[in-house]
């Protein structure tokens, strides 16, 4: 079986690739890194000190070293073993996260859910030994699956889940809360324009030297990463982030292809004719809680979420090539690759 996407070449490519169309007043200082299950790339256009790039890798490799559920030794996997057993002392940034997390599994009425540990590990898509699960397997993890049974008590600063073999995966969060503390930590360092690319989960920083907007392409779901459907055009202190299927994705011995956004409910791959969802926003932890959501929830409830949330927009691609914007998402998104097709919704 298998065949992956996470390759560290192609994503090191992608990564310099998403940052689109830069011209600076002095020369770039870029560092790219493994980190967090993927390259981090951050490229300084303009400002900044000689210890802003440490200090952002630190950060980043510190928030891996708490909030990774495939490494041992951090906070997640001790919250983890602690299933069932005792609550365990968690800081306040994995709390926060993990609140962020319960509140998009709240909004999607479950769809999202960071509890999907159990699930995720039987699968295993993008690391050694992915699989397709027994029929049986699944319906042993799927009681597991449970946000409900999360306590996170932010007096005692401890989280508590519930039923032993319960397993947290902040996943579909964690690299959004990286981008935010990248960007925070650049400004604190005096940057005056970056860009932050964690794997395709992009932010802006400041203003570009020459005063044009920042310009970052949406990746084509279908094609090599770096290939893209069109370019947002955006504000400092933007981000854009995507779920979708080309991701992580194993082809298994049937020919299907099984990729790692999960459904709570069935235990697998969300199949919707969804083939990626990205979020324009402001806050990239919220960016990147909303595009697994809204990649869970499919196009007509995720679309119909997104119209209820102020300053977010949605780009929704689906199978067939159709693309689906939010009301407000024609004003900064200019669709320029001809294979695919700008789309009105099929419903009211
Ligand atoms: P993203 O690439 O941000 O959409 O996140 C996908 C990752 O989130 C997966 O690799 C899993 O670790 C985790 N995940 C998978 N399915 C779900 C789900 N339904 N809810 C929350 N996290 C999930
Ligand atoms: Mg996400």
């Amino acid at each position: 079986m298998s065949r992956t996407t996470s390759r560290p070449a192609r994503l090191a490519a992608a990564a310099l690739c998403a940052i689109v169309a830069v011209s600076c007043a002095e020369p770039p200082r870029d560092r790219a890194d493994l980190v967090l299950g993927t390259v981090c790339s951050v490229r300084i256009l303009d400002g900044g000190d000689r210890g802003a790039l440490d200090a952002v890798f630190e950060r980043l490799r510190g928030i891996e070293a708490t909030m990774s559920a495939n490494a041992d030794g951090t906070v997640v996997a001790a919250i983890n073993a602690g299933a069932g057993v005792a609550p365990v002392a968690a800081p306040d940034d994995v709390r926060y996260v993990l609140g962020k997390a319960l509140s998009y599994s709240a909004l999607s009425g479950g769809a999202f859910d960071p509890t999907i540990g159990p699930v995720v590990k039987l699968w295993n898509i993008g690391m050694d030994g992915e699989r397709v699960p027994s029929p049986e397997e699944i319906a042993a993890a799927l009681p597991l699956v449970d946000a409900s049974a999360v306590a996170a008590d932010d007096a005692a600063g401890t989280v508590f889940l519930r039923r032993a073999g319960m397993l947290l995966d902040l996943g579909a969060i964690a690299k959004g809360y990286a981008a935010d503390e990248a960007a925070r930590i650049l400004l604190e360092h005096r940057v005056k324009a970056a860009v932050i690319d964690l794997g395709g989960n992009v932010k802006v920083v400041g203003k570009k030297p020459d005063g044009s907007p920042w310009r970052i392409g949406i990746q084509d779901p279908f094609d090599d990463r770096g290939a893209r459907i069109g370019v947002a055009e955006l504000e400092g202190g933007a981000t854009v982030v995507t779920s979708g299927v080309y991701e992580r994705y194993f082809i298994g011995d049937d020919g299907e292809h099984y990729h790692h956004i999960l459904d709570p409910a069935t235990g697998y791959p969300v199949r919707n004719g969804l083939a990626s969802v990205t979020v324009i926003s402001s806050s990239s932890i919220d960016a990147d809680g909303l595009s697994t959501t809204l990649f869970s929830l499919g196009l007509e409830r995720g679309m119909a979420l997104v119209e209820t949330l102020g300053h977010v927009e949605a780009v929704f691609i689906d199978e067939d090539k159709r693309v689906y914007l939010s009301s407000g998402a024609g004003a900064v998104f200019k669709l320029d690759n001809p294979a695919f097709a700008l789309t009105p919704l099929p419903f009211p």
